[in-house]
């Protein structure tokens, strides 16, 4: 059996998902966490460390680390590793965390050469980053792969549960950037109508405003500090730690009213002007987050809207909206973004791992054997004895199959269709067509199904040999989306 593999390569956070035609399944990385943080660090013995510990790491000694390099793909900046003297390019980084992120399949599945990988990219990814991205993954060996875009990937995990035609907003605010897009759902199909964005917003702004609303006013209360401390070197240790402090404390109120930011004078080392230890010791509520929260949900409407307007519609027209990136884990956002937008509240996909399981889950959908990466045919086309033509669709999301056959001659003919053996107990009983007949046939759940077809004239005698039909079942399919490169 054929695995597809889908990977979000993010810019903070990265996540696997594979689909093997029925469901689709996340790789969680070794700390059970459904995401792996895009960070690597490289130690003065040169032992290196990914994901958690490396962004943990990262946040102590941020001169041995490289992180945000998706940011820096197609550009010739160079991450130098200070304690090790490694260097690494945006690529580079991105190969080995994509080596790490498909370690966590098991072995079959690295290891079978029939595994395809698509990867996902911002729909504003330009050329350059784009083949910097396919050079990440040839440098990984990771085998075949393609690409697609993020939003199209978050609607492709919407239609896995819900394929109703809608047009659909996605919202996708990450670490460091926002991105909107309109998508549109028809006749299974989805197509992009209009993106927008910004880069510079996004979760570590509200980190930024927590540490200088909450925690600077706190440490100015308990501690004699200098007026410069913000730029002074020997508060640096301080202002790092609470910075990370703070960014614990915002996802942890994701799943809480309030939460603590806490550190003791052996973690931060340092003593203020007139000697006295440093500590964290304060509590965030979600009340204090009121203001970041509401002030972000309406710079990001806002630029929503204007995606919306280039798209041609009007928000009531974009039935829902689909919610990406870890911010909007905190219900409070969300909640704000539909109020302002006066949109049905969101979907239901998780928004750390949607983008994964979309990309999956269109890997199933192009046609691998073709170097283009076109997508799958949907449609076959037969002739069977002399002159009666059989038509079906191949690839449908719909649970039923639809084969249509012609006989020219007008004369009447017996059609039976059958699970092919081993396959089930369908069988259509024998239906007489003239001139030409539809059949349907049932594809109760995704999948692959094949069956035998059989016609034989009035008298019962076969017209032709048996053919076999294959049919799949999808879980949804796209239109005009470019696949890669
Ligand atoms: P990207 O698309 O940039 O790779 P993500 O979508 O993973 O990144 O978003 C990363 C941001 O999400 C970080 O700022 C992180 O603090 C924040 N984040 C992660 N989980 C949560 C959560 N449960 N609640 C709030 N914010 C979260
Ligand atoms: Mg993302």
């Amino acid at each position: 059996m054929r695995h597809y593999i889908g990977i979000d390569l993010g810019t903070t956070n990265s996540a696997i998902c594979s689909f093997d035609g029925k469901e689709t399944r996340i790789w969680k990385s070794p700390d059970q966490s459904d995401v792996t943080p895009s960070a690597i660090y490289i130690d003065r013995k040169g032992h290196r460390f990914y994901g958690r510990k490396a962004f943990e790491l990262a946040s102590v000694n941020e001169k041995n680390a490289a992180t945000l390099f998706k940011r820096y793909l197609g550009t010739s900046r160079t991450y130098q590793l200070a304690d090790s003297g490694v260097s690494l390019n945006p690529v580079e980084c991105s190969a080995q965390l994509l080596g790490v992120l498909f370690g966590y399949l098991p072995e079959e599945i690295r290891n079978d050469p029939d595994t395809v990988t698509v990867i996902t990219v911002p729909a504003a990814f330009n050329q350059m980053k784009k083949d910097a991205t396919l050079e990440a993954a040839r440098l990984a060996g990771i085998g075949r792969t393609a690409l697609m875009q993020e939003p199209v990937a978050a609607v492709m995990s919407v239609l896995k549960k819900d394929d109703s035609e809608k047009r659909f907003l996605i919202y996708d605010l990450g670490g460091g950037t926002f991105d909107v897009s309109v998508a549109q759902l028809t006749g299974g199909h989805v197509s992009l109508l209009a993106q927008g964005g910004r880069e510079m917003c996004g979760g570590r702004d509200m980190d930024r405003w927590i540490f200088s609303h909450r925690i600077l006013p706190w440490l100015k209360e308990q501690f004699d500090l200098p007026e410069n401390m913000m730029e002074d070197p020997k508060y640096q240790a301080v202002r790092r730690i609470a910075l990370f402090a703070a960014e614990e404390a915002k996802i942890a109120l994701s799943s809480a009213e309030s939460a603590d930011i806490w550190r003791d004078e052996d973690t931060l080392q340092t003593k203020d002007e007139s000697g006295k230890p440093m500590y964290l010791e304060l509590t965030l509520t979600r009340e204090d987050m009121q203001g970041i929260v509401c002030s972000m949900a309406e710079e990001t409407v806002d630029l929503a809207l204007e995606t919306l307007q280039r798209a041609g519609i009007s928000a009531s027209a974009a039935n829902q909206i689909v919610f990406i990136g870890g911010p909007t884990m905190y219900a409070p956002l969300r909640e704000e973004v539909c109020r302002l937008l006066g949109i049905e509240k969101g979907t239901t996909v998780n928004p750390m791992t949607a983008v994964a399981e979309g990309a999956a889950i269109y890997a199933e959908t192009i046609n691998w054997e073709d170097e283009r990466h076109q997508r799958k045919e949907s449609y076959d086309e037969m002739k069977a004895g002399e002159e009666i033509q059989i038509r079906y669709e191949k690839r449908t999301s719909s649970p039923q199959g639809k084969i249509a056959v012609i006989v020219p001659d007008g004369a009447m003919r017996v059609v039976r269709i059958m699970s092919a053996e081993g396959t089930g107990k369908y069988d259509s009983g024998r239906v007489s067509i003239v001139r030409h007949g539809i059949l349907s046939i049932p594809l109760p759940e995704p999948g692959n199904y094949r069956f035998t077809l059989t016609i034989e004239d009035a008298e019962g005698r076969p017209c032709m040999e048996p053919v076999t039909l294959e049919l799949t079942r999808t879980l949804a399919s796209i239109q005009s989306i470019p696949a890669s490169h």
